[in-house]
């Protein structure tokens, strides 16, 4: 890795002001465990970054009058995974959280950056003079994909770990730009596109995500693969949200992340409500997951073994959170 560039560092305290700086062209910085990283490898070049750390609006985890919850986006991921009505109430999104990283990233990294992060993929998270050796490649710098050589997309992978988590429980994103502020469903906050995988316009600053009041007898849960258990992005990742009347399905929610270009909900669960969660429901939930994951050649290991990966995650969270 080369050393930082030189670049010029803004310190707003309010979100009008980190809109007015990055509309002078500056990058937004929250905890910098993704942003700092890719710009010591030469794949980020900020001539200035708008440090979100003292913009208070975008701190804290409060209770919404509806008996939701607001969490603001600089709210760190380790507060996040030890926080207790997210543990009691969503628990899909304090175990993903405590899953991203190492223990030093989560204290650093925040929810915004999270969900904002970029889209890896094995031929592009490297160095300059490694990704210079290979000719660069589609993403950043080249003209050529090494993962699909014959097509013109890349297929880098979101790997976020909490955006599935905050997608089962039903999450609004607020987001804050030139035109205002607006609420949308959190999935809108991405596209189906490794090259440019976050529908924000320039200049958008992600200021909260807000959670509905979970429904009764609501249970979720995040599992993931990684290479190395303490400290490594996920392979695959699955979150699930179950709630059951007597055994039989009345709502079931299913995202994934780390096997596409976004994190996405999974279609046609749907067709499962009104059944008894047993292994035939089990056996079709693991493969609408299976088939709705696209991993690509983006990691070491083998696209066939993340995708049956994605389907071993979904049954043993289906058991788990059936029992
Ligand atoms: C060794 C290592 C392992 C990692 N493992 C994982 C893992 O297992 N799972 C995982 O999910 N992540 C992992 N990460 C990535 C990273 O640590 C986390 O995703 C972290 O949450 C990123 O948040 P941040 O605040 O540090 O983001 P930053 O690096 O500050 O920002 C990331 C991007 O988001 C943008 N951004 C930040 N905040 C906002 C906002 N409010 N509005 C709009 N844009 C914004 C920035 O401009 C930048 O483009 C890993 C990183 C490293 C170095
Ligand atoms: S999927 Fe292709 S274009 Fe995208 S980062 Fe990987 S090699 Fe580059």
């Amino acid at each position: 890795m080369e050393y930082l560039p030189e670049f010029t560092l803004h310190r707003p305290t309010t979100i009008e002001d980190a809109l007015a700086h990055a509309d002078e062209g500056g990058r937004y910085l929250a905890g910098g465990t993704d942003l700092l990283v890719n710009t010591r490898r030469g794949i980020e070049r900020p001539g200035a970054m708008v440090d979100l750390a003292l913009v208070g609006e975008l701190g804290g985890i409060e209770d919404t009058d509806k008996g939701g919850l607001r969490l603001g986006a600089g709210v760190r991921l380790e507060d996040i995974a030890g926080d207790a009505r997210l543990g009691a109430r969503y628990p899909a999104v304090a175990e993903a959280a405590a899953a991203v990283a190492g223990p030093t990233h989560r204290r650093a990294g925040t929810l915004g950056g999270n969900l904002c992060l970029d889209t890896r993929c094995l031929y592009y998270n490297q160095s300059e003079w490694w990704r210079s050796s290979n000719d660069f490649c589609l993403k950043h710098q080249g003209t050529v994909c090494h993962v699909a050589p014959k097509g013109s997309r890349c297929f880098a992978a979101y790997s976020g770990d909490v955006a599935p988590a905050l997608l089962v429980s039903g999450a609004e994103v607020e987001i804050a730009g030139a035109e205002g502020r607006r609420r949308a469903p959190l999935g809108e906050l991405w596209r189906d596109d490794g090259l440019d995988h976050l529908t924000l316009a320039s200049g958008d600053l992600v200021v909260a995500v807000h959670l509905p009041a979970p429904i009764a007898d609501l249970a979720s849960g995040y599992e993931k693969a990684r290479v190395r258990g303490s400290i490594d992005f996920p392979l695959a990742g699955v979150a699930l949200s179950l709630a059951l009347d007597d055994g039989v399905i009345h709502h079931l929610a299913l995202a994934l992340t780390g096997v596409n270009p976004s994190p996405r909900l999974v279609t046609g669960t749907e067709a499962l409500i009104g059944n008894r969660l047993d292994d035939e429901a089990i056996l079709a939930l693991r493969d609408l997951a299976r088939t709705q994951a696209r991993p690509m050649r983006t990691t070491t290991i083998k696209p066939w073994y993340r995708r049956r990966v994605v389907g071993a995650l979904t049954t043993r969270l289906a058991r788990r959170l059936g029992a």
